[in-house]
């Protein structure tokens, strides 16, 4: 099928939820691409975060198809080994006790609102149920998480939304402190916002208010859906930020391109959904931990240190190109912020065209590139990016 038909089929039976850039992508390797027409493409967007090991990793497709040829799925009536031993693996990572197996990031989202309203449920009766989350968040699609997403936009014509979610200014820690009365069973925050623009948070910030939480028995959840499995240059994100969780999702790049989410617990949560308290048909399906698996055992200090590296690179050549008013983010997640008259939209369609991939978050232009892109793939791209950059 040619590109032209593939989009009209599109148009014509797929609902329209997405607005997709004109691209029709047929394969690709590692951080490469080529469209239906075999024009070749470098990717810094690993599909949102999700193929941490780019495109076509051989290691990882073994693994997977391995394990489809034995046992594709199984239920969670019966047990099963690849879960066990990617649970074992995402603890020793990160130091969190447990792990609850769903299928995307706002699964896992779901399930450490539920985690953190049962908690408290508990231990201090139903009216200790209120969740502060951060202004300008972003948690899913679900009525959950939508309702725990911090941006109006989100808050429409879905009514009526949950209630009991509250917000609170990122990096204001007196603000946020006082949001934090009797009702209130938990914070939800992302150390670097995604969606919402590529915001990292301060470190004195997020650690005043854990400490605050800490002493008063309030959770602290961690949203790692976009940041975590290595992306910043850690496992986790909120290992750069000196606090270990009460709760933590995850899901994007944890299954290398299969879906998976993960609702982790921390010491005084990991004892808090007993049988039937929640559940899932596909969640710790073996194929997709298999890969899960195959992930995180490429993700050790070396393979980190690298994409510290190779985000500082990106880094320091991007802030030096034109129109580029400041690149931030933590590893090799990244948001180039233009000079005025620039919008992300218009450069994202420039980059494509002279065959470079991107995402945009609000205003910036966002950098998620598979953690195994090369020297030769990075180098491409980012002149692909000089040049666009300095002809607009
Ligand atoms: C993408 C994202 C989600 C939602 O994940 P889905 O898999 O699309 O449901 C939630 N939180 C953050 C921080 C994300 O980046």
């Amino acid at each position: 099928m040619n590109a032209k038909t593939v989009m009209e089929n599109d148009a014509k039976y797929i609902a329209h939820a997405y607005a997709r850039n004109p691209l029709v992508l047929e394969k690709g390797k590692n951080a490469t691409a080529w469209d239906a027409d075999g024009k070749k493409y470098i990717d810094f967007t690993s599909g949102i975060g999700v193929n941490a090991l780019g495109w076509a990793n051989e290691g990882w497709v073994e693994a997977v198809t391995k394990q489809l040829s034995t046992l594709q799925h199984t239920s969670n009536v019966f047990y099963s080994e690849p879960c066990t031993i990617a649970a074992k693996m995402i603890c020793e990572k990160s130091g969190m006790k447990k792990v609850f197996f769903a299928n995307s990031g706002a699964e896992a989202n779901e399930g450490v609102i539920k985690a953190a309203r049962k908690y408290s449920f508990t231990k201090y009766g139903p009216q200790r149920r209120t969740i502060v989350a951060l202004e300008n968040s972003f948690h899913g699609r679900t009525m959950a998480t939508l309702s725990a997403t911090g941006q109006d936009v989100f808050h429409q014509y879905f009514f009526p939304f949950v209630e009991d979610f509250k917000f609170a200014k990122a990096n204001d820690t007196e603000g946020t402190i006082a949001m934090l009365t009797g009702e209130v069973c938990a914070v939800m925050m992302e150390m670097v916002q995604g969606e919402g623009g590529v915001m990292p948070l301060d470190k004195e910030y997020v650690k005043a208010v854990y400490d605050y939480c800490q002493a008063h028995d309030i959770l602290l959840i961690v949203d790692e859906v976009q940041t975590g499995i290595g992306r910043s240059g850690t496992f986790f994100s909120y290992q750069q930020f000196d606090i270990q969780p009460d709760l933590v999702s995850c899901a994007k790049g944890l299954g290398g391109g299969l879906p998976i989410g993960a609702v982790l617990f921390g010491e005084k949560t990991e004892d808090v959904f007993g049988p039937s308290d929640h559940g899932s048909t596909f969640g710790g399906n073996p194929a997709v931990c298999a890969g899960a698996i195959y992930v995180m055992n490429q993700i050790d200090d070396a393979f980190m240190a690298e994409v510290a590296k190779k985000g500082n690179y990106m880094r320091e050549k991007i802030s030096k190109m034109a129109h580029v008013k400041s690149v931030v983010g933590m590893g090799m997640m990244l948001g180039v912020e233009l000079e005025e008259g620039y919008t992300s939209k218009q450069v994202l369609s420039a980059l494509l065209q002279n065959g470079l991939m991107v995402l945009t978050a609000k205003a910036k232009v966002r950098l998620l590139p598979p953690l195994t892109i090369t020297q030769e793939e990075l180098d491409e791209g980012l002149a692909i990016m000089e040049q666009t950059l300095a002809n607009m």
